[in-house]
């Protein structure tokens, strides 16, 4: 087995990277320059939810486990790509929605919610996603599955524009359960080959509550 193509999945982090409402937007700064010092080194300042990242059980619970506290194994494993792409704005993604693909949900899988939202990075709109309603939540939990992904936010309504926070049942069921949630993946429409191999580790930052990973999905060629 080799790699064949490693697809990414991921948000660059900068001045441009869309913040979650409050979150502050990174800012990088020169600490080195080639000039004064010989070489180049960057400061680096950034929400712990910034770009494509993962949330730990920290984040939402008070004794929930901290990022770092969270096996590896978490964070790399088969993907269920569901398709919930062409539905309306703040619309919810139901169990129902999930069916097609619930033979898949296991230990193990790492399931990614694809709603096609990511076309809207970077404008308003993009607080405008779908989310994933409880009982679809509760329906991968019961699966056994604990790495879930979206091309969103988040996995439950962002409060925007006048629309309220919703009850965060997505967030408190997957991170309840001891899980991780990647939110702002983008491309996941390239995960058209068969069984792809996703991977997202996230920074090992004290903070505890969430960080920022490179999100991959490995294409394995089988010579
Ligand atoms: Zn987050």
């Amino acid at each position: 087995m080799r790699v064949h193509r490693v697809v990414d999945l991921s948000r660059p982090v900068g001045p441009a990277t869309q913040p979650y409402p409050g979150d502050p937007a990174p800012a990088l700064a020169p600490s080195s320059t080639l000039d004064g010092d010989g070489y180049r080194s960057t400061e680096v300042r950034m929400g712990s939810h910034s770009g494509t990242h993962a949330d730990a059980p920290y984040h939402f619970l008070p004794d929930g486990a901290r990022l770092d506290e969270l096996p590896l194994e978490l964070f790399t494993g088969p993907a269920v790509v569901v398709d919930a792409t062409g539905r309306p704005d703040r619309s919810p993604v139901t169990a129902a929605d999930l069916a097609p693909w619930r033979d898949r949900f296991r230990p193990g899988a790492v399931v990614l919610v694809r709603t096609g939202w990511a076309a809207y990075y970077g404008t308003g709109r993009y607080f405008d996603h779908p989310y994933l309603a409880g009982d679809a939540a509760r329906l991968l939990v019961d699966s056994g599955v604990r790495t879930v992904g979206v091309d969103t936010l988040s996995p439950d309504p962002t409060p925007h524009g006048g629309h309220p926070a919703g009850d965060w049942a997505a967030h408190t069921t997957v991170l309840g359960a001891g899980g991780t949630i990647i939110e702002n993946l983008c491309r996941l429409e390239l995960l058209d080959f068969p069984d792809p191999w996703f991977s997202a580790f996230p920074l090992r930052l004290d903070s505890g509550d969430g960080a920022p990973v490179r999100a991959v999905a490995l294409h394995w060629a089988a010579d």
